[in-house]
């Protein structure tokens, strides 16, 4: 019944393992997820304020299939003040969430026999979305030691005339990567010897950077390259606001284009509701991502020595996002594979994603986008469970 390309993928399994943790906590399971990357805080309420205020307006009606102009204005506002990246509200398009972007993106540009290179470990959708376009991943496997970040000249070893894009994710998840301005320079100098290939730059995480270094991205440190680069950010990770679905991204006119005539065609305008929440988040107070930041921070180093102080568990520290991938290679033996190990955890009450999802093995990614109690507890039931 299905078509040959879904049958090419598999369901997000960062989604499959967040909803099998609610399904068992409706029956009455005592699960703490740290399965999704999804901040626990509170949607800003001065962002809700401008949810309420739309709804109270009537804003109840299409938009213009790529964002209301408002969003766009304050996309671009967002995007020159936060990523340092000068654009035009017309070189913006607002989609139902960073992914549907990604999505867009790849599915107006890929097709058979071209090559995309995934920097390994990878989010869940990288590849499957690659692979629904009919394209091939190339892994570009990147290693702890390395804090999970691979070099220029690793990701040139990999270029064919085939190769279309480049997907960059920076700070990263899984693995919380992010690459220094050097390293991004470096990138760019291989770049212009293969003009053929486009580079996504996923920067949702840019707020999430732990090193005190200000955030670095592709499109900023190399404007001549600009376009080639589609960077995509939003408001889920960086305001609490996952549920609202915006996500934004700007890049070369024609790219945008293409995007927007396939998202008149998907779903047209992302939810007028969510738009005027995400005007208010990106042009009310921003000051208060500091103090998220801190606390992210602390539960980063809370939850890296409690994983490294459990035999067969390691962590490298993450430099941003909010996820930790911890290697468990040593418990292999013991449960098979890095699924049963999921499995053994989600049994003891705390529910991770297995590495495999991401592209790695022998390991599991956590969240630490919880609260600190939630956290201890979750420490806590792991290092029983593993005991
Ligand atoms: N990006 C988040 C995660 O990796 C949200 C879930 C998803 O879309 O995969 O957990």
């Amino acid at each position: 019944m299905i078509s040959e390309a879904l049958a090419r993928i598999e369901p997000s399994r960062t989604m499959a393992m967040t909803d099998r943790a609610t399904e068992l906590r409706a029956q009455g399971r005592d699960i703490i997820s740290l399965s999704v990357g999804e901040p626990d805080f509170a949607t800003p309420a001065h962002v809700i304020a401008a949810a309420k205020a739309a709804l109270d307006a009537g804003d109840t009606k299409y938009t213009p299939v790529g964002g209301t102009m408002a969003l766009r204005e304050a996309a671009a506002l967002h995007f020159a003040r936060d990523l340092g990246i000068e654009c035009t509200p017309q070189s913006v398009i607002v989609g139902s969430g960073g992914k549907q972007c990604i999505f867009h993106a790849l599915a107006a540009t890929l097709g058979k026999g071209d090559e995309v290179v995934v920097p390994a470990p990878w989010w869940v959708s990288y590849p499957q979305i690659v692979r629904y376009c009919g394209a091939s991943v190339v892994p570009l496997v990147a290693h702890a030691k390395d804090n999970f970040r691979f070099t220029a000249g690793d990701f040139e070893a990999l270029v064919t005339p085939a190769t279309r894009w480049l997907l960059l994710n920076s700070p990263g998840n899984p693995t919380g990567a992010v690459y220094p301005e050097d390293m991004l320079l470096s990138l760019g100098d291989v770049l212009r010897r293969h003009p053929r290939v486009l580079v996504m730059s996923d920067d949702i995480y840019a707020p999430l950077n732990y090193t005190g270094a200000p955030h670095a991205t592709l499109a900023k440190l190399c404007p001549d390259l600009a376009d080639r680069i589609l960077t995509v950010s939003g408001v889920s990770k960086s305001h609490a606001m996952t549920g609202f679905r915006i996500g934004v991204a700007t890049g070369p006119a024609e790219l945008i284009a293409a995007m927007l005539r396939l998202q008149s065609h998907t779903s047209g305008n992302p939810c007028s509701i969510s738009q005027a929440a995400a005007v208010a988040a990106f042009t009310g107070p921003q000051d208060f991502l500091g103090e998220w930041r801190e606390i992210f921070r602390q539960r980063r180093d809370s939850v890296v020595a409690a994983i490294n102080a459990v035999p067969g568990l390691s962590t490298p520290v993450p430099d941003g996002a909010f996820y930790c991938f911890v290697d468990a290679a040593p418990l292999m033996e013991r449960f098979g594979d890095d699924e049963g190990l999921a499995m053994h955890l989600l049994d003891h009450g705390v529910a991770v994603v297995a590495a495999s999802a991401f592209g790695g093995r022998d390991g599991f990614r956590i969240s630490f986008a919880t609260g600190e109690d939630k956290l201890a507890e979750a420490m806590r039931r792991i290092a029983a469970a593993l005991a």
